[in-house]
């Protein structure tokens, strides 16, 4: 049966003024939310221009329902399948946090982990994901298989997200190995003894600390180095440019060759074709990940 259905959007808009350009994407991303919040909560199927005074009172809401969030359970932590790319074989999960947003439906991390940084709440979440992990991985039959959760610079230092994950791993006799511990947004890590020092600790314990992003400007060659490093992520964006883009997949080999040299786990991310799989297991990259292989899914379903 043919039926006519009525759509209607709400519209938040940013100007990119100086005072709001001065934060940056993410102000600008901010601002044009607090907008909508503001057509939304007028009536609906509105239009709302940003101004200043909407950004205050906005901001300390999201902040409060943030909050509430983590209380309520609202936050929950999807499952993406990481592969032996020689069999195919799945040997473990990446852990990607989601909001369940009570009126604006299931949100992606860009879309919030900014807000939970500026509420000062990232500590908390960091705490709250690495006890759904240690669950997840308690509860998985499979007992080869690993999880790898999120870390970024700003979570680590104070030795409490450490101190967290630890507890959870003894209070639940998991093995250490089982939990890895992904590095991303490591931009201000260089400037970090506290946060080597805190690595370090999960290292010694027996998990493993990954490089995410590697090959891109926030996971700087240094790392390797400094840190505690035991395999490395490749960014997608190298991925997605096989086969396309020569230099992509020329890049990708060199860095699979160097971190094979440093006896580094290897894993490729964002693996969409079964062409780029094959390039990749090709030139040295171990494990893969991406969308042909399972995207991320709630926990419970991959038990
Ligand atoms: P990431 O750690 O590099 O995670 C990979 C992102 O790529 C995820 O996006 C994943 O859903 C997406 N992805 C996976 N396979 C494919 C593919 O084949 N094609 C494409 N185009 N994308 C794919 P997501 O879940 O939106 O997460 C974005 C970023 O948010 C993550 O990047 C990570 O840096 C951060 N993040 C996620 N969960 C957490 C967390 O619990 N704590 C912290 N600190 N950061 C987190
Ligand atoms: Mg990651
Ligand atoms: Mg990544």
């Amino acid at each position: 049966a043919r039926r006519r259905v009525q759509v209607a959007a709400s519209i938040g808009i940013a100007l990119a003024d100086p005072e709001t350009v001065e934060g940056g994407a993410p102000a600008m991303l901010a601002a044009a939310d607090a907008a909508l919040y503001r057509a939304k909560g007028s009536g609906r199927g509105r239009t709302e221009v940003f101004e200043s005074s909407m950004s205050v009172a906005s901001h300390t809401t999201v902040h409060r329902e943030l909050a509430d969030a983590l209380e309520r359970d609202e936050l929950v932590v999807h499952y993406q399948p990481i592969v032996d790319l020689a069999d195919l074989r799945v040997v473990g999960y990446e852990a990607l946090v989601r909001w369940q947003h009570p009126h604006r439906g299931l949100l992606l991390p860009g879309a919030f982990l900014p807000l939970v940084q500026e509420a000062g709440l990232s500590v908390p979440l960091a705490q709250y994901v690495a006890t759904a992990v240690v669950e997840f991985v308690a509860q998985t039959h499979d007992r080869t298989r690993w999880v790898s959760v999120n870390v970024s610079a700003d979570q680590l230092g104070d030795g409490e997200f450490a101190t967290t994950l630890l507890g959870e791993i003894s209070r639940r006799r998991v093995a250490a190995g089982r939990i890895v511990v992904e590095l991303t947004e490591s931009s201000l890590v260089a400037s970090g003894t506290r946060i080597r020092h805190e690595l370090t600790q999960l290292s010694a314990a027996g998990v493993p600390i990954l490089l995410d992003d590697f090959g891109t400007g926030v996971s700087p060659l240094s790392y390797l180095r400094d840190l505690p490093v035991a395999g490395v992520k490749l960014d997608m964006s190298f991925t997605s440019g096989i086969p396309d883009d020569p230099t992509a997949g020329k890049v990708a080999r060199a860095l699979g060759a160097l971190a094979r040299e440093l006896a580094m786990v290897t894993i490729a991310e964002g693996i969409e074709h079964e062409e780029q799989a094959r390039y990749l297991h090709r030139n040295g990259w171990r494990y893969g990940q991406g969308w042909l292989f399972g995207g991320a899914q709630p926990g419970d379903v991959s038990r």
